[in-house]
């Protein structure tokens, strides 16, 4: 029996889409020997890259001149034979050839993230490093692609599975305990005492790496700026000014709703995403107040707030009293306002451009205070929920004061389950190993 989903042969275009010097076809599974053999005339030498010419098998048209490579499982991404297709790059050149390869038998297109999720099955990466792989594709600026491949090269996998033996072996102990405790030659006072204090240092370790300020999720989510202020402070002017600055601008985003703008911008290495909203104002159309309350809520889910007014108008920090992130003042259209005495905070025109760099330099100062120190592990709220998880359970074993057995039994088996997730392992069947390997002892 083969298992499911991995009889079909998949293959799919690896480079990206349009006009390109070369355009990579990446194929795995079973049939990616006789594939390669057919298209390329003879299956090149493993792991060579052969220039063959490529034909259709069924017409025997020429498709290209191109670079194959053939590679046998297991030693490889998905641990299954691939073969990589470098062809030239043209649209009509890869469209011939991926309508060759799905003529062919028991082939078919990759779903999405189909390789990835082959390489997790067979074992070849875990959860983290699949995810890292994804992170890395989306990576916009320095800080991010160092920190996804940090997590590629498995620092938070090894990390979790290295608290997971833990784990395991508390289990194991407790589990030995549970086994024997009728033959009384197992001090239980002292075991209970030994096992409370160990899973109480398993679970300070784990609640240590999660005391990082969220840098990790907010690095790979970007430092979220919120200009807001009233209607006519000069949000958009000031946005539209940063956008057309050198700062590094990535990409304009036109807001989905007509309340918001955002503009990612690259800030020191640092993704910095701005964000424009409708001025806050009493309004009766529905659309409007919308556009007003999804601004209050971006307010309050903002890494900092920069509140306009023009200078020299009154402060309007009091609006609604709610709490909301770190605000700066910026005293708008400094270019109005004469001299800028008196001014809280930065003044800046966005007309003439005094004030934009000190202002730049401002929001970068934040977001490295935020997301800076890099070295953060978490990068999913998935994984923090997970280790979260983790630690209320370890907690309760910690603080075992006579607990059952069975129920510490059982709390660790959570915790060894909800560590197994962040890597995609779960199951205790290692437990079991472990516990027949290390207390054989005749029985
Ligand atoms: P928003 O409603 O807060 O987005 O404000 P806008 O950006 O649309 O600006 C409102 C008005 O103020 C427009 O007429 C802008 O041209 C003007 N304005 C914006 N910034 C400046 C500035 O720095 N100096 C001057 N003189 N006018 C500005």
């Amino acid at each position: 029996m083969t298992s499911p989903g991995a009889t079909d042969t998949v293959f799919a275009p690896a480079s990206g889409f349009g006009r390109a010097a070369i355009a990579v076809i990446r194929i795995s599974g079973p049939a990616s020997s006789a594939l390669t053999a057919a298209l390329a005339g003879a299956r090149p030498p493993p792991r060579r890259l052969s220039l063959r010419t490529l034909r259709d098998p069924e017409t025997g048209d020429v498709l290209d001149r191109a670079v194959a490579v053939w590679m046998p499982g297991p030693a490889t991404f998905t641990g299954e034979d691939m073969a990589e297709l470098h062809l030239h790059g043209g649209l009509a050149v890869r469209q011939a050839v991926l309508r060759a390869l799905a003529r062919f038998p028991g082939c078919r297109l990759a779903d999405p993230g189909e390789f990835t999720r082959r390489a997790f099955l067979a074992g070849r990466i875990d959860l983290t490093e699949a995810e890292a792989a994804a992170d890395l594709i989306e990576a916009e600026t320095e800080a991010q692609r160092r920190q996804a491949l940090r997590q590629l090269d498995g620092v938070l996998g090894r990390q979790v599975a290295a608290w997971r033996e833990r784990a395991i072996d508390l289990l194991a102990r407790t589990e030995a305990a549970l086994d024997f405790s009728d033959e009384g030659d197992v001090d239980d006072a002292a075991l209970d005492a030994r096992l409370a204090g160990d899973a109480a240092s398993l679970r300070d370790a784990i609640r240590a790496m999660l005391a990082d300020g969220r840098r990790g999720e907010r690095l790979r989510e970007g430092f979220c700026v919120v200009l807001a202020g009233p209607p006519n402070a000069g949000k958009s002017t000031l946005l539209n000014a940063l956008a057309g600055r050198d700062a590094a601008i990535v990409s304009d985003i036109p807001g989905t709703t007509r309340d918001a703008v955002e503009v990612r911008c690259d800030l020191g290495g640092l993704p910095v995403l701005l964000v424009d909203t409708a001025g806050l104002r009493e309004t009766a159309d529905p659309v409007e107040a919308e556009g007003v309350a999804r601004t209050r809520r971006r307010m309050a889910d903002a890494d900092l707030v920069l509140r306009l007014a023009p200078a020299g108008s009154p402060d309007r920090r009091q609006e609604d009293g709610a709490a909301v992130p770190p605000t700066l003042a910026v005293a708008t259209k400094a270019d109005l306002a004469g001299s800028a005495s008196g001014v809280e905070g930065l003044a800046i025109s966005a007309l003439t451009g005094a004030g934009l760099d000190a202002l730049l330099a401002a929001i970068q100062g934040a977001a490295e205070a935020a997301l800076g120190g890099s070295g953060a592990l978490v990068t999913r709220e998935r994984h923090r929920e997970a280790l979260t998880r983790a630690v209320d359970h370890l907690d309760r074993v910690a603080g075992l004061g006579g607990l059952p057995p069975e129920l510490v039994a059982e709390d660790l088996r959570l915790t060894v389950r909800a560590l197994g997730t962040v890597g995609g392992h779960v199951g205790i069947e290692e437990m079991l190993d472990r516990l027949f390997a290390g207390f054989c002892i005749g029985k």
